[in-house]
């Protein structure tokens, strides 16, 4: 659930000199913004806003002054660009419905409260850290707090005046909102189950440690072109959703070399959606920190700027192709080549990991399902003591707004189990709302079109009502990510029922919140030769309000026709 950057305007570190001769111009002869190629010279008012100093150094601003004189005391450019460079974007204004959002000017559209991204980047949260995330959702965010689908908590709510007070309450338990926004390295999806799963192939907890002691908060990689989004997982379950990520690390075992990482880079959804290539490198252990070093320069470097929806890395790898990305990677950057290795098997399961799941040291990890990510400050704090209670050592979020718990002992599972029910944490939910997702929505986005969590919880409870009698024929899970609006937050595209927001006009001529469908998406599937984007289906169109009979017609279609195994 990341919200796409349509305003910003922001500050930046020492761009390179003019490039090397070896690489060619745009196609098109025009400059891109590439800075290897064309040139620091900044090509339009967001860079411009980047070039003339850091977005890190906005944070001492907000302690030293906004803090303390408040929300209007906001130099403009720090609020719509660099205050994302500590994961802070102003909220949409209550009241205004979504038919509106494209008439209204951005500033008209902004309430004077933020929205705050706490990465989690797949550590693990012990009780001391969900307490501390529960006391700042109670304290200063009218007790809101979602789990995003990149493993951030995400409040809503937040006074300029208390932000300080909030950083002070993360540092005490290693929790940072550094570049958890902005055209930034943004918070990491790790396996969640990292280190501890039974069936892992390498635990990824020290590479990621690394990559985060030594690059975030970086001032040198403080102005890449865009957004900059990182995937690393050893699970089998490719339990990080890493086709639609800037760079993903994905554990393979070497015939020679043994456990280590896959490469793949140029993954992202947003209005272009592509899927995430193999470069066929093989990364080991000692490399990963350096090859992804490697990857986030080439796209601070080379990365088109001069238009801001051509920005992200799958742009540039389009442009290069993955024998050309590979071979600047080794050339220029790393100074070595790389060694050939395989790809990764197809997903073993849905990596979600909700259920009870053996480790390998003979405890239990448990999975269990906020509906859409909602969990709220009371229930962080409650959680943290379920977990005291039942002797397990924390919880971990995943890439699909859900969570773990992990180091449950064996004799405390049925415990576990049943307090997690109690708190309305689903261990056992039903195919709908195991792997449905939502996106921030009306509620709080600015560029919504249509509330998306009320709707899609409302949906959930309505459908298992009305497919009670077909549940037990629904043995994997059935994806449904609800947007509210064209932009793929809640990663529309690679659902099995993936629904874009819009307003929607229905037979009787009346204009209505609605959806525009997709069908058939999904991730991990890589014995298959057709990209899995799910398909937009034009004349679906659903109201929605209508939403749960539409879904039900979907279901039931699939259940009745659907060949063996599928
Ligand atoms: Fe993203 Fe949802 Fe906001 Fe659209 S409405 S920008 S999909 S969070």
């Amino acid at each position: 659930m990341d919200s796409p950057d349509t305003d910003l305007r922001t500050p930046a570190p020492s761009a390179p000199a003019a490039a090397p001769a070896r690489v060619r111009p745009s196609r098109s002869g025009k400059p891109q913004g590439q800075w290897k190629v064309d040139g620091p010279t900044p090509l339009n008012s967001n860079e411009e806003v980047k070039a003339a100093g850091n977005g890190l150094d906005v944070r001492r601003r907000i302690e030293e002054t906004y803090a303390r004189e408040g929300f209007d005391s906001i130099d403009g450019d720090d609020l719509h660009g660099r205050f994302r460079w500590w994961g802070l974007y102003t909220q949409r204004k209550p009241g205004i419905d979504g038919g509106r959002t494209a008439q209204l000017e951005p500033h008209e559209l902004e309430d004077r409260y933020f929205m705050l991204r706490v990465r989690s980047d797949g550590a693990l949260l012990p009780p001391r850290a969900l307490r501390v995330l529960g006391s700042i959702a109670t304290d200063f965010a009218r007790g809101t707090a979602d789990i995003t689908d990149r493993q951030n908590v995400q409040y809503h709510w937040i006074g300029i005046e208390d932000v300080p007070e909030i950083w002070r309450r993360l540092d005490t338990v290693g929790l940072e909102t550094t570049t958890a926004c902005g055209d930034t390295p943004r918070g990491f999806l790790g396996s969640p189950v990292a280190g501890i799963a039974a069936d892992e192939i390498i635990d990824p907890t020290p590479v990621i440690a690394e990559i985060k002691r030594r690059f975030i908060g970086d001032p040198e990689l403080a102005n890449l072109p865009r957004k900059f989004k990182t995937a690393i997982t050893g699970h089998p379950s490719l339990d990080v959703a890493h086709e639609i990520n800037d760079v993903s690390l994905v554990g393979v075992v070497h015939p020679e070399l043994g456990p280590g990482y896959d490469l793949w880079v140029g993954g992202a959804l947003s209005t272009t959606p592509r899927l995430a290539e193999r470069l066929g490198a093989f990364v080991t252990e000692e490399q990963a920190a350096d090859v992804w070093h490697g990857v986030i320069r080439i796209f601070r470097d080379y990365g088109f700027r001069r238009l801001r929806n051509k920005a992200r890395l799958k742009f540039l790898l389009a442009d290069w192709g993955t024998e050309r990305f590979r071979e600047v990677l080794e050339t220029e950057y790393l100074g070595y080549a790389l060694a050939d290795g395989p790809a990764p098997a197809p997903a073993t399961g849905p990596g979600d990991h909700v259920g009870v799941h053996p480790q390998k040291d003979g405890r239990s990890y448990i999975g269990a399902a906020p509906t859409v990510g909602r969990i709220g400050g009371d229930l962080l704090t409650r959680l943290a003591d379920l977990v005291e209670e039942v002797g397990a050592e924390g919880v971990r979020l995943t890439a699909f707004q859900k969570l773990v718990v992990l180091g449950v002992p064996a004799e405390r599972v049925e415990d576990a189990v049943a307090g997690l029910e109690g708190l309305g944490l689903r261990t056992r939910p039903g195919a709908l709302r195991r792997s449905s997702m939502a996106c921030t929505g009306l509620e709080f986005c600015k560029l919504a079109i249509v509330d998306t969590k009320d709707t899609a919880e409302r949906t959930i409870d309505e459908l298992e009502t009305r497919l009670a009698d077909v549940e037990d024929q629904l043995e994997a899970p059935i994806s449904m990510h609800v947007n509210g609006c064209p932009n793929s937050c809640a990663r529309i595209q690679t659902a099995d029922i993936g629904l874009k927001g819009q307003i929607i006009t229905t037979d009787e001529g009346e204009q209505v919140p609605g959806f525009q469908v997709h069908l058939g998406g999904s991730l991990g599937r890589h014995d298959l030769e057709v990209p899995q984007l799910g398909r937009t289906l034009r004349q679906h169109k659903v109201a929605a309000t209508e939403l749960g009979e539409y879904v039900e017609r979907v279901v039931r279609r699939y259940v009745a026709g659907r060949d063996s195994g599928e």
